[in-house]
């Protein structure tokens, strides 16, 4: 590695030039985020709970919202996990939230009420690694805590040349081992969101501005022309596209919704009855088969009202939502935590994954 080939004494001449260089980048150009107005470690941890795989500007009104309606830790221990369910609806990866909430409980009960301050104890907590230990120690505590995401390692690859050969660990490991080395005694939070930041702005995935780039005098790749080879780049792979029905069911005005088991995918939400697509079936005769399944009741199909597409983490749905009449006066639904007729006006109070979002919102709306 190059860390490793250099003397001693240059290796510590470059970590200070890379440390002083991009701190001092950092002062002058860092984004006005509304978690970076805080020391308090909390709302900190919130934030980087939230911007796990989840960009930036899509995070800032989740976060804004968040600390309004649960500014400490024991208003979110003492919050019912639907209240959070909705902070969070839209947001994706719902078990961030409920961990949010299970980590509160333990540190309301067990820590009198304060977030720990070292990676180790917070890595005891639900839903914080390695990497938001770091950045919680470091930014809230100012305590010397290495971070390494995606942005990071880009970072870490172009300035030293290095690559994945196939051995994921070893060059994870490495990375950590250099953002160890680097990080200083003073300011580490700064430092780590220094880095974050420059892999976020500067040192793109695509086509970095190099030349605005506070680094790029002692970055390797840089100085070899080679920029575009760091990292080397996944085969990504494809993902699968799953065709669904819904089915909007209205009875004196209430419309039909069901709460998924709390144990599953998105559990704890809320949804408009339907499923998968099966071989050979069509959409109609899918959302009968499902209303079937789930509600053990017959339906008749009026028209589509629309269709929605939305990408999740591993896979893509393409819902395509009905309007239908009961035919049966009772319905036995199973397989869901719960289920509601609901007005609505009061249907936006509930949670929903976001494709189901779109269907409250053509409701609520039209
Ligand atoms: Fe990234 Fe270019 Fe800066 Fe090197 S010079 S760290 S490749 S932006």
């Amino acid at each position: 590695m190059p860390q490793k080939k250099k003397s001693g004494q240059k290796i510590l001449k470059y970590n200070q030039d890379i440390r002083r260089k991009l701190l001092t980048w950092y002062d002058k150009t860092k984004r006005d985020l509304p978690w970076r107005k805080t020391k308090d470690p909390y709302s900190i941890w919130v934030s980087e709970i939230m911007l796990q795989q989840t960009q930036v500007k899509t995070v800032i009104p989740y976060y804004e919202r968040w600390v309004k309606i649960l500014p400490t830790i024991d208003k979110l221990a003492n919050a019912p996990e639907q209240k959070i369910l909705k902070l969070w609806e839209g947001l994706g990866y719902y078990s961030r939230a409920k961990n949010l909430k299970k980590s509160a409980l333990i540190i309301h009960k067990k820590m009198n009420g304060n977030l720990p301050k070292t990676v180790k104890d917070l890595q005891n907590l639900p839903g914080i690694g390695r990497y938001t230990a770091g950045a919680i120690s470091s930014i809230a505590f100012g305590l010397k805590a290495p971070v390494l995401d995606g942005n990071v390692k880009r970072v870490f690859s172009r300035l030293f040349c290095i690559n994945d050969n196939g051995t994921t660990s070893s060059f994870e490991n490495c990375l950590w081992e250099i953002a160890e080395d680097l990080l200083p005694v003073r300011r580490p939070g700064d430092f780590n969101q220094a880095l974050m930041e420059l892999g976020a702005t500067v040192c793109t995935p695509k086509s970095p501005t190099c030349q605005q780039c506070p680094v790029r005098t002692i970055c390797h790749a840089f100085l070899k022309d080679s920029v575009n080879k760091f990292p080397s780049t996944k085969k990504k792979i494809s993902s699968k596209k799953i065709e669904v029905s819904a089915g909007i069911i209205t009875k004196n005005k209430m419309v039909y919704i069901q709460q998924r088991v709390k144990n599953g995918l998105m559990g704890g939400l809320w949804e408009f009855p339907g499923g998968k697509r099966e071989k050979g079936e069509s959409l109609e005769e899918c959302l009968k088969r499902e209303i079937k399944e789930e509600l053990r009741a017959t339906i008749e199909i009026s028209e589509k009202v629309m269709t929605i597409k939305h990408t999740y983490t591993n896979f893509r749905v393409i819902l395509h939502v009905f309007d239908c009449q009961l035919q049966d006066k009772i319905i036995r639904p199973n397989g869901c935590e719960q289920w509601k007729w609901v007005s609505l006006s009061n249907l936006k109070k509930y949670p929903f994954p976001a494709a189901n979002v779109k269907i409250v919102k053509y409701l609520t709306e039209k």
